[in-house]
């Protein structure tokens, strides 16, 4: 049995450099030049994922990611870790994009790519993490989505159970396939990448496609296919003050205790 996959891969502001991000007061959108951009972390679970399935059973990973040109560079890394081709939708129309119109553009991708059995996304990003991109792009393939994967297993031909997280516990569902699946960060440890990988990525062709190539309506797409509107951002300034304790750690224990008795925080 084959199983054809295909792995949304997100490019992100890298977190560690998060406090370097500022608001423009004027658009309200985040101004991200010069911060640096990782791929999204769960996006290279959802990777290792497609590459372990293809081990085993054979087919194609190909990899999808909607974002400006520097996207490419999350797309060679995935070439390097194993993925067979990488296709990056990049356009200016498709710019600004809210979550259902990133849906619908990867949607239009993935019809573009032809057949696969299998969607794999990372469950949320990093960056703006609102967790919806999977499930839209599942309702737009109208096909079923299981989000918060710990575990996928075959129980037979096309049919899997999925292990899911719950906040206390865990549930495991049947699925067919085709399906798209959401993963978390606990269900695998991405590979490293190797020299041979990076020689391998550096043969392969990225195919770039635009929202002709991808026959994309143009009111579904970038802004014009956002209903989300942003009406106000803020920064958050913390107002409380804080007080750095010195010593042992037991005078620090007692010193924090003693300040929170002065304060009326224990009785
Ligand atoms: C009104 C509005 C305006 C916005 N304007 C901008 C803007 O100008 N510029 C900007 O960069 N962002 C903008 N965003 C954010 C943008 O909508 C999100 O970055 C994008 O839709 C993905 O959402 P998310 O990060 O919450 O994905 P999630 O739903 O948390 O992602 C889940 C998974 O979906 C897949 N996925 C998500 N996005 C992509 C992608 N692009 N390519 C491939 N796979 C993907 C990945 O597998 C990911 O792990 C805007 C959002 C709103 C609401």
């Amino acid at each position: 049995m084959a199983v054809d996959i295909i792995v949304c891969i997100k490019q992100v502001l890298n977190p560690e450099h998060f406090s370097k991000i500022s608001l423009d007061p004027v658009t309200k959108t985040i101004n991200r030049e010069g911060i640096p951009v990782i791929t999204n972390p769960w996006d290279k679970n959802a990777l290792e994922e497609g590459l372990r399935i293809r081990e085993r059973f054979s087919g194609k990973v190909v990899v999808l990611s909607m974002g400006p040109p520097q996207t490419r560079k999350s797309l060679e890394e995935a070439l390097a870790m194993g993925a067979d081709e990488a296709f990056l939708l990049c356009d200016r129309a498709f710019a600004a994009a809210d979550t259902l119109a990133t849906a619908y553009t990867l949607a239009r991708g993935v019809q573009k790519i032809g057949h696969f059995d299998l969607v794999l996304c990372g469950n949320e990003t990093v960056d703006s993490g609102t967790g919806q991109v999977g499930p839209q792009l599942a309702q737009f393939l109208g096909i079923t989505c299981i989000t918060s994967v710990k575990e996928i297993s075959f129980e037979e031909e096309r049919k899997l159970i999925v292990k899911r997280g719950l906040e206390r516990g865990h549930m495991k569902v049947k699925v067919e396939l085709p399906a798209l699946l959401a993963v978390g960060q606990e269900i695998n440890k991405p590979r490293l990448i190797t020299a041979f990988g990076i020689m391998q990525a550096a043969e392969t062709d990225i195919a770039v496609w635009g929202c002709e190539d991808i026959g994309a309506e143009l009111d579904s797409i970038g802004v014009k296919g956002s209903p989300t509107r942003i009406v106000e951002t803020f920064q958050h300034r913390p107002k409380r003050k804080g007080k750095i304790m010195t010593g042992s750690p037991e005078e620090m224990v007692k010193k924090t205790i003693e300040k929170l008795r002065e304060m009326g925080g224990l009785i």
